[in-house]
């Protein structure tokens, strides 16, 4: 049997919305625990240089979020390394499973789990993870040195993993399904002054191409989306970087969703359709997706966790025990 831990607020998720919620929660005396699941500090840990984080003219993305760690630890947020596999939102007081046999007992939650990285769903792709198939460019680009490699995508992820991989990569062609980038225009400025990226327009891919014994990859197969012809590119690397999905498993028959899975919120609120549980970050926002974004939304959370707990003392849940 595993143990048990009541919380007046518990906080899953550790990226910037759950650790700017942990901060705001710690300082209004809510003793909140916050469990960081298996990507403790979120996105921003698969990335290298943030330029965009205020205050910070450039800030690795591991070290921001160590930072905020401590910072939310140190205003008294309680960390815990484990990860949810449950939600009981029923009743309150609010059950979450901890993988680790914890069950957390909470009176309010506030849902920061984030989003993750989208796959193609092709067979080839799968077969090839982990063998020249990656999602996460500064966390595999060290392995291809002097090697060609293709990126696939057009979005700020994309164009900055190409970018990104230009430290090791003797060629890195980026393929993309339009001709037209949504990356911000500066990524975009970066790109084509780069000499050793190339960008292949109006294609797809089709297939990853390899050896089976041992697993390696060997280059890809491509189709214009234009005429349906394909064509081969040898590459020893492939990083699919096409977006995030939201990391909805734990409410997605719960709570309402909606573009793809985000969790709806009460407009200007960070509140779900259950009173006490809370939505904040990249699970609640189609639109913006940045770390800015999602520490504000944290500590709206906080905020409004607060108020709700202070409203209902005494009344319900662990708060009147
Ligand atoms: P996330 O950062 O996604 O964190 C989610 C957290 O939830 C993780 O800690 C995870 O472990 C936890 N979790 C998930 N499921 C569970 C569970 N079941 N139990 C417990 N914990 C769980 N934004 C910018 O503003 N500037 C940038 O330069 C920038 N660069 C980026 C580069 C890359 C490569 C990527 C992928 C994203 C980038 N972003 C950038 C976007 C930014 O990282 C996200 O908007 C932001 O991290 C979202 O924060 P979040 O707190 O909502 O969630
Ligand atoms: P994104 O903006 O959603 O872009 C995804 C890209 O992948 C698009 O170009 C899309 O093509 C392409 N794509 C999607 N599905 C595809 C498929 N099945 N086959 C081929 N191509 C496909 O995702 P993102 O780049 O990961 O960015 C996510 C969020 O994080 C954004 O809000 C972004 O601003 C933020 N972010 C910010 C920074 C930064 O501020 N520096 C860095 C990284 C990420 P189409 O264009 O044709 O749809």
């Amino acid at each position: 049997m595993g143990d048990t831990r009541e919380t007046r607020l518990l906080i899953i998720g550790s990226g910037p919305a759950g650790y700017t919620a942990g901060v705001y929660a710690a300082r209004a005396m809510l003793n909140p625990v916050l469990v960081q699941g298996i990507e403790p500090g979120g996105q921003l840990t698969t990335t290298t240089e943030v330029e965009n984080w205020p205050g910070d003219t450039e800030v690795q993305g591991p070290d921001l979020m160590v930072r905020m760690e401590a910072h939310a630890s140190a205003m008294g947020c309680e960390i815990i390394a484990d990860y949810i596999t449950r939600l009981d939102l029923t009743e309150r007081p609010f059950k979450a499973f901890g993988d680790g046999g914890t069950t957390y007992l909470a009176d309010a939650v506030i849902l920061a789990t984030g989003a993750r990285a989208k796959w193609l769903g092709l067979p080839s792709e799968d077969k090839f993870k982990g063998f020249g198939v990656s999602a996460c460019a500064t966390c595999d680009g060290f392995f291809y040195r002097g090697q060609e490699i293709v990126v696939i995508g057009g979005g700020n992820t994309a164009v900055e993993e190409a970018l990104f991989l230009t430290n090791f990569a003797s060629k890195v062609t980026l393929i993309h399904r339009r001709d037209t980038l949504r990356a911000e225009k500066i990524l975009q400025d970066r790109l084509a002054k780069n000499p050793k990226i190339e960008t292949l327009w109006f294609h797809e891919l089709d297939e990853v191409l390899g050896q089976d014994a041992p697993p390696q990859v060997e280059g890809v197969r491509v189709r214009d989306v234009r005429t349906g012809e394909t064509k081969d590119i040898p590459c020893k690397g492939v990083f699919v970087a096409i977006g995030h999905a939201p990391a909805n498993e734990l409410v997605k028959d719960v709570l309402e969703t909606h573009m793809g899975g985000y969790v709806v919120t009460k407009p200007d609120s960070t509140e779900t359709s259950i009173p006490g549980v809370f939505a904040a970050g990249d699970l609640t926002d189609h639109k913006y997706r940045q770390a800015v974004t999602s520490a504000g939304m944290g500590c709206m959370a906080a905020l409004e966790a607060e108020r709700f707990l202070a409203a209902e003392e005494g009344q319900t849940g662990l708060a009147a025990q």
